[in-house]
């Protein structure tokens, strides 16, 4: 019998600092971030602050603060020897499905995370705010599929945090609970295909056993899909990191991750 080598949660691909508007913890800064790095044993990090690009155009406002001269203003990042500290942003879409960064853009970046589910920002990614648990699932899959249809650099590119509370202001599970098996089944394949990687960031560590099995359903189909996973805090604040590696933990041991199941990007370079 061939013993399988769990997933090793060595990196955190996804983390705000002081220059995303939302982070309101000063110390949150590119140099503690590394030391939450070293701390933790990690070899990979990557700095991923809200990115709306201002050469691309959208009836939507975006805050100043997202403009790619923010962004780039953590330049150059500290690094140590054991820690890789990488350029990455946040990118958003707007509620005409269009991306907030150009291709010209998308190359000063080592890596892009894009959530399709910041649904609580109505004018922004949606029209007006969603007041049902179906309307949230419908704009779950359609933002999806509307990303899985553009041409990206997907072996750089990650799909945040598709758990998340922004989801709905009631119960997120129970938008999660009305997504098809088919259609998940789809689209994850679509992302298999495709090289993408599926984030993990979930807060799993004080769910109940029904809720957990909820929350996870969409990517146990992502796994047996054969979609690959990073894991990325979304930390926008430094007592948040403290807890990060047993979230990280926890949801490896859920899922049951192994070193197979871990997206290409982590292990490169
Ligand atoms: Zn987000
Ligand atoms: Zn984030």
């Amino acid at each position: 019998m061939v013993i399988k080598m769990r997933f090793i949660a060595d990196h955190d691909l996804h983390i705000h600092s002081t220059v995303s508007p939302c982070c309101h913890d000063e110390n949150q800064t590119p140099e503690a971030i590394l030391e939450y790095a070293k701390k933790n044993n990690f070899r990979k990090i990557c700095l991923t602050n809200h990115l709306w690009d201002e050469t691309v155009k959208s009836e939507a406002e975006w805050h100043d603060g997202q403009r790619f001269c923010c962004v780039e203003s953590v330049l150059p990042l500290p690094q140590s020897e054991n820690v890789k500290f990488l350029f990455g942003a946040e990118t958003d879409m707007d509620y005409n499905f269009v991306l907030g960064i150009s291709p010209e853009r998308y190359e000063k970046f080592d890596f892009v995370v894009i959530p399709t589910t910041h649904l609580h920002l109505a004018g922004n990614t949606v029209r007006t705010k969603l007041l049902t648990p179906e309307e949230a699932a419908d704009h779950w899959i359609k933002r999806l599929e509307a990303l899985l249809k553009m041409d990206l650099p997907w072996h750089k590119t990650g799909i945040a945090h598709l758990t998340c509370g922004h989801i709905f202001k009631g119960s997120v599970p129970d938008v999660i609970k009305l997504l098809p098996d088919e259609k998940l089944y789809d689209i994850f394949t679509d992302c298999s295909e495709k090289g993408v990687g599926i984030e993990l960031n979930m807060k799993t560590l004080n769910l109940t056993d029904e809720v957990k099995n909820i929350m996870l359903r969409p990517y146990f189909i992502a796994k047996d899909c054969g979609c690959k996973f990073y894991l990325g805090s979304d930390s926008h604040k430094i007592s948040a990191l403290e807890t990060v590696k047993e979230n990280f933990e926890d949801i490896i041991t859920s899922l049951d991750l192994k070193e197979e199941d871990k997206f290409g990007f982590v292990m490169n370079e």
